[in-house]
């Protein structure tokens, strides 16, 4: 992690103390309400809850510390996805969307943004650059995938995108803001799926839009104003709550993968294994020039469904989940969600356990399968 990134982390605890006055609680106070003491002309307090609540401000105040931007908070991944692509684009507009990534993104192109009469076309990640992006309006990219971890130059990818008068968004679902920083990259907009690392404890859905552009933000803004997808104040403290230690999961996380990688790449039932950190990784040159770390996701396969299977279900420090980015590892054989990955693929998601007795478990799980 950079001295910035280190330095925000260490701020972050105390972002709320420049307001205090004597006797305020210095944990953030939850904020349950719907309506708001409003007497006279409406302005500068809070009005109503659609509007905005002081819990989401604060969790998006500290998201938008570590983005270093303005943020909006929403009750899901998606719900921050769909906002920014029904908010910014309109009918005649094409958009180009991941043809690896998230598969949810994808299908709300083609089954809501199509009939309103937004072209959508999809291009591989490890090529995304090949075509340029003429005639689109807006670009979606996802570095590294889900499931397949492949990554795309954001850098170049922004200026190409820019080329052509375009916006670039970018999902940091996998990364988080302390793994990968899209908008230092030249991303117009972050979207991060915080149902998984940032809240951290697989108790909330809840997401984020993140970008330098007031313009945007304020679209996106009235969109949520007005469609009315907005966060509970529960989620958000929980969440609120869950960015209090993300900088210390993550690295136990991300170290832990980077050792766990290694071992499983040297074991002889695991083959076609994907992880950034890996020396020889398709994605590693790139990884190391545009990723803060690499990552706590570790994709490969097994030689059969029932092995997949067999491995996540007989290894005891694992949980068989989809999602991933929870305290407690997790894997999940992805051919059953849809993903176009043969059957014996799984993508592990490496939690916060000591990474030797973790080690030790899928060791012992993945020796099992010869038996
Ligand atoms: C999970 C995920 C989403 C969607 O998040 P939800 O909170 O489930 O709506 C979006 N993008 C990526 C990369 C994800 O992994």
């Amino acid at each position: 992690m950079s001295e910035t990134a280190k330095s925000r982390a260490a701020a972050l605890a105390h972002l709320r103390s420049r307001d205090f006055a004597k006797g305020d609680p210095i944990p953030l106070p939850l904020t349950m309400a719907s309506i708001f003491h409003t007497p006279g002309e409406e302005a500068g307090f809070d009005q109503y809850g659609r509007y905005d609540n002081p819990t989401w401000r604060a969790v998006e105040h500290a998201l938008g510390h570590l983005e270093d931007a303005h943020c909006l908070a929403f009750p899901s991944g998606m719900g921050a996805i769909s906002s920014v692509l029904f908010a910014l684009l309109k009918s005649g507009d094409r958009v180009l969307l991941p043809a690896d990534g998230y598969h949810a993104t994808r299908a709300l192109a083609e089954r809501f943004l199509k009939p309103f009469g937004v072209a959508c076309d999809t291009r591989p990640t490890p090529t995304f650059l090949d075509g340029g992006f003429d005639g689109y309006r807006l670009v979606f990219a996802e570095s590294p995938s889900n499931p397949r971890l492949d990554i795309c130059d954001i850098a170049a990818v922004a200026n190409a995108v820019h080329a052509q008068g375009a916006l670039l968004v970018v999902d940091n679902t996998t990364m988080t803001p302390y793994g990968q920083r899209p908008l230092d990259l030249g991303a117009d907009i972050v979207v991060s799926a915080d149902t998984k690392a940032v809240n951290g404890h697989s108790d909330v859905l809840f997401g984020h839009v993140a970008s330098r552009n007031t313009d945007i933000v304020a679209k996106v803004r009235d969109w949520r104003e007005m469609a009315g997808g907005i966060p509970g104040p529960f989620e958000a403290w929980l969440v609120h709550r869950g960015l209090e230690t993300l900088e210390v999961r993550f690295d136990r996380m991300c170290s832990s993968a980077e050792k766990i990688a290694k071992r499983l790449k040297n074991h002889h039932a695991v083959g076609a294994l994907r992880f950034p950190g890996l020396d020889g990784d398709p994605s590693h040159n790139l990884a190391r020039a545009q990723m803060e770390r690499f990552g706590f996701l570790i994709s490969f396969e097994l030689a059969s469904e029932q092995k997949a299977e067999d491995f996540i279900d007989n290894c005891a420090l694992m949980q068989s989940a989809t999602s991933f980015g929870g305290v407690h590892t997790s894997a999940e054989r992805r051919s059953k969600r849809g993903d176009a990955v043969p059957s014996g693929f799984v993508r592990l998601s490496i939690g916060c356990e000591p990474v030797e007795e973790l080690w030790q478990a899928i060791e012992a799980s993945l020796d099992r399968l010869d038996g």
